[in-house]
């Protein structure tokens, strides 16, 4: 079975290394982090899944959050060939998602797949936010909503990891249609009786939050991650009220009920291959299938 992760593309899937070097400095690369503002060698953050050893999660690619999770080569991409088109004639958006592939080497804001958690098998979706902020436009509810369709075909559980800011409104209503259309697929996939988790990760928002990413049987946070459907800029000038200190970071959500739980990065492997199993999902060594 082919692996299909690209090899690093930027400075971030793997701590900012080349963009260090490019700077002419041959000591160690570090990142400043924004939460204890100190200055972390790469290497610690590498061999830390990106965790700051104060606690941070900084934020990671697509790829790298599913070859974090997944089994090593149990990897396989499902409608990478889709591919956003301009369906309004939105001023600019050709260009713009020219770009943006090009930096980011994503065809789109979600990569959608296969793959084994310590032998389990599952659906997998990671989302981008370095593509476009993670915006939902018509190809992200497709390839989420073929996901749970052939989930469904084959008796999976989904795994998906949300990362957002919200519609594309390049893609006006088309985009907003999103939201109905991948909630009925997840009700598709629910009603087979079977199990959908997501990890809501910094940042969720918009439509994504008021659709699939809420919908999961078992929801889990990363910690500190800002989740929410409107900014809390908007809110409060909305309401006129000062909004309460954390308000729409994991901690506030778990406290409210918006989420079962908080799960550091480095725990997540272990942790949904628990719940899956929980679950009655067993490690199996069928071969997993190409979808159509
Ligand atoms: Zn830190």
């Amino acid at each position: 079975m082919a692996l299909h992760f690209r090899k690093p593309q930027n400075t971030l899937e793997f701590g900012g290394r080349t963009a260090y070097e490019a700077q002419g400095d041959a000591s160690e690369p570090v990142r400043k982090c924004p939460n204890c503002h100190k200055e972390i060698p790469v290497s610690v953050l590498q061999e830390n899944e990106q965790v700051c050893p104060c606690g941070h999660h900084f934020r990671l690619r697509a790829r790298t959050r599913l070859r974090l999770l997944l089994d090593k080569d149990s990897f396989w991409e499902l409608y990478g060939n889709l591919i956003s088109e301009n369906p309004l004639g939105f001023e600019g958006y050709d260009e713009k998602l020219e770009k943006v592939r090009t930096a980011t080497g994503e065809a789109e804001a979600v990569v959608t797949g296969i793959g084994r958690i310590k032998g389990i098998s599952a659906a997998v979706f990671a989302m981008d936010s370095y593509f476009m902020m993670g915006s939902m436009g018509s190809i992200v509810g497709e390839k989420i909503t073929r996901l749970f369709e052939y989930a469904v075909r084959q008796h999976l559980p989904v795994i998906g990891f949300t990362a957002s800011g919200g519609a594309r409104m390049q893609e006006g209503l088309l985009s907003l249609m999103q939201m109905a259309k991948t909630s009925a697929a997840v009700k598709w996939h629910s009603d087979a009786g079977l199990l959908y988790i997501t990890i809501l990760t910094d940042p969720t928002t918009g439509g994504v939050t008021a659709s699939f990413a809420m919908e999961g049987d078992v929801i889990l946070a990363e910690p500190d991650a800002l989740v929410g459907f409107a900014g809390a800029r908007v809110i409060e000038q909305t309401t006129r009220k000062r909004l309460p200190q954390g308000f729409q970071r994991a901690d506030f959500l778990l406290e409210h009920g918006f989420c079962d739980a908080i799960m550091d990065r480095r725990e997540q492997r272990e942790g949904l291959a628990q719940i899956l199993a929980i679950h009655g999902y067993r490690a199996g060594t069928e071969e997993l299938a190409e979808g159509k």
